[in-house]
């Protein structure tokens, strides 16, 4: 790992030469929805580990920014359950260096925060939808929300402060694979971003290989002549990107379990507790909590993120396609 000084900002390159430009926020471990793919318990839903407040968790954000990072996201567990969200996003956005401010939600409490989320400096937003059927909205979710996470999703639209509204869905196998060409439709005629994200065996996801559904199999599914666009600079991630004639909407895969995309991968992810972890598949994280709790400067906090990026292990080797047995909690690192 080194730290390159150029005329700009430091940048945060790790061991394999990946620079880190890109900070996922994990608000907290509660969710207000009980998706069976992410989290399939029927344990009461309290917080999993105790929370940073937005002063803690803004420490760690300053000391990311001065290494580099530009763009940070807020996920969890669901993000806009958490108290002070508004001021966090406001904060972050006074963070120099900080140009963009994400969030992914699952879209229920979306509309009623968009304004307030948007005045304080949001400038991207992912919405969650796996179905455009009300009842097996419910039946996927737990919750009787179909109307409002799609009023959510209308506002973002038309709120008209995000370049382009994404929608994330998780495919499955006899859950919601016969929908998949509607859903493209959908998005396309609404100028949506719609990425179809493989579904990844996390922890507690009930994932099998018969409920996988590969991006090759969702592509013929769709059967549209979808033309590659090529994202550029920040946009760049894990998804590949489709346009539909010269509409606007995209349709974009994110394929974790069948294409290694860790070449490119720019991401670090917070969680709400102060744990720094390297990559979603690798065990290996370094804890900052305990130096927030006792007030270390932006600059010691650096220091032990340069350290643990340095760390053999902590960031996964760029052509390391195996399948680890350690599964993430996505609700505690936020997918
Ligand atoms: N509650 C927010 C939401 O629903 O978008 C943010 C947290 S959620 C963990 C972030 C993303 O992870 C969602 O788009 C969700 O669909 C995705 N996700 C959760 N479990 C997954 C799994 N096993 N495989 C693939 N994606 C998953």
């Amino acid at each position: 790992m080194m730290i390159r000084r150029n005329e700009g900002p430091r940048a945060l390159i790790d061991s394999f030469g990946r620079a880190i430009t890109y900070l996922r926020v994990s608000l907290t471990d509660k969710c207000n929805m009980k998706c069976g793919y992410c989290y399939a318990s029927t344990a009461r839903d309290t917080a999993i580990t105790p929370e940073l407040d937005n002063k803690g968790l803004l420490t760690p954000i300053r000391a990311f920014a001065s290494l580099g990072v530009n763009k940070v996201r807020f996920t969890g567990g669901e993000p806009l359950l958490r108290r002070g969200i508004v001021e966090l996003v406001a904060h972050t956005r006074e963070i120099a260096g900080i140009s963009i401010i994400g969030v992914t939600t699952n879209g229920l409490l979306a509309e009623r925060n968009l304004a307030r989320l948007i005045d304080a400096g949001l400038n991207r937003i992912n919405i969650s939808l796996d179905t455009l059927n009300r009842h097996r909205f419910k039946a996927i979710t737990g919750v009787d929300g179909f109307d409002r996470v799609g009023a959510g999703i209308e506002a973002a639209v038309s709120s008209g402060a995000f370049s382009q509204v994404k929608v994330n869905t998780v495919v499955m196998r006899g859950i919601n694979d016969d929908e998949l060409r509607a859903l493209a439709e959908w998005a396309i005629g609404r100028g949506i971003d719609i990425r179809f994200i493989e579904f990844m065996p996390t922890e507690k996801s009930g994932w099998s290989r018969e409920r996988f559904v590969g991006e090759v199999e969702m592509r013929s599914k769709i059967g549209l002549e979808l033309i590659p666009v090529s994202e550029e600079g920040n946009s760049r991630g894990p998804a590949t990107t489709y346009k539909y004639k010269d509409l606007p909407g995209r349709v974009s895969f994110i394929s974790a379990v069948s294409c290694s995309f860790c070449d490119n991968c720019n991401r670090l992810r917070l969680t709400s507790k102060g744990e720094v972890i390297g990559c979603l598949f690798q065990e290996d994280k370094m804890d900052l909590g305990q130096m927030i709790h006792k007030g270390a400067s932006i600059g010691e906090i650096s220091q032990r993120i340069v350290e643990a990026v340095a760390r053999p292990g902590f960031r996964r080797q760029p052509d390391d396609v195996s399948i680890t047995s350690y599964k993430p909690l996505m609700k505690a690192v936020g997918g």
